[in-house]
């Protein structure tokens, strides 16, 4: 397993990037909106991770009432996993609350799902399967 991303939420991508990118010196590799979930994305990569920094799009976003809670912060962090499935079955036989009990297509078309951040220490998980054999 890795740190797949670690996931931002910022009151604007656009802002955000004047520290992670114009102060610290990252770059951004990739953007991309996922409409299902009513988020934009920056995907900045450092070493073998990546900050994901994250944008609502609309006010029923979950981004947006993450933001509106506790402010622009650490959202999750993303465990890359071989088998989703697999990771999820296990965790499920465990008793680990889920959010998504079937893995979603994520950005990047990954799977991906959510484990509740009550069953690991107050942290949003996400799991992520990389699809089409690529890196
Ligand atoms: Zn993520």
């Amino acid at each position: 397993m890795k740190i797949e991303h670690i996931g931002i939420a910022t009151e604007g991508i656009e802002d955000a990037l004047k520290f992670w990118r114009d102060a610290l010196g990252l770059e951004v590799a990739a953007r991309e909106e996922v409409t299902e979930q009513g988020v934009r994305i920056a995907m900045l990569p450092i070493g073998e991770t990546r900050i994901e920094l994250l944008e609502a799009t609309n006010d029923q976003s979950p981004i947006a009432k993450f933001v509106e809670k506790r402010g622009a912060s650490i959202h999750h962090i993303a465990v890359r996993v071989p088998d989703i499935k697999a990771a999820l079955e296990r965790l499920h036989k465990r008793g680990v609350r889920l959010i998504d009990d079937a893995p979603r297509v994520g950005a990047d078309n990954c799977l991906v799902a959510f484990i509740h951040p009550s069953a690991a220490n107050g942290v949003l998980v996400e799991l992520v399967e990389h699809t089409e054999g690529k890196d």
